[in-house]
């Protein structure tokens, strides 16, 4: 019977989680309330940081070797093919 009740409760626990959290994914964090501000709001400077930030984001290229993602800065090219270090380079195609 303890058993039972174990697992009714933790049942109910792991159901009562999942609720709550698809709850907190589906409902939009509303915006703080408080007097409307006509300078440029700090949601403005994020979008702006935002977009810095994209424009400073570098390509990333895979791996002909082992599939790794590294910055295409790094990239190693041989044969017609990226890879993430020299010595991947090296290794001979299969
Ligand atoms: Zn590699």
């Amino acid at each position: 019977m303890t058993r039972i009740l174990f697992w009714l409760a933790l049942v109910f626990l792991v159901v009562h989680a999942v609720r709550s959290k698809l709850r907190e994914f589906q409902q939009p964090r509303e915006p703080e309330p408080g007097p409307a501000a006509p300078t440029p709001t700090p949601s403005a400077r994020q979008a702006r940081a935002d977009a810095r930030a994209i424009a400073e984001a570098e390509t990333m290229l895979c791996c002909a070797h082992c599939g790794i993602y590294y910055p295409a800065s790094e990239t190693v090219r041989s044969k017609g093919r990226d890879y993430c270090s020299v010595a991947h380079a090296a290794l001979p195609t299969a």
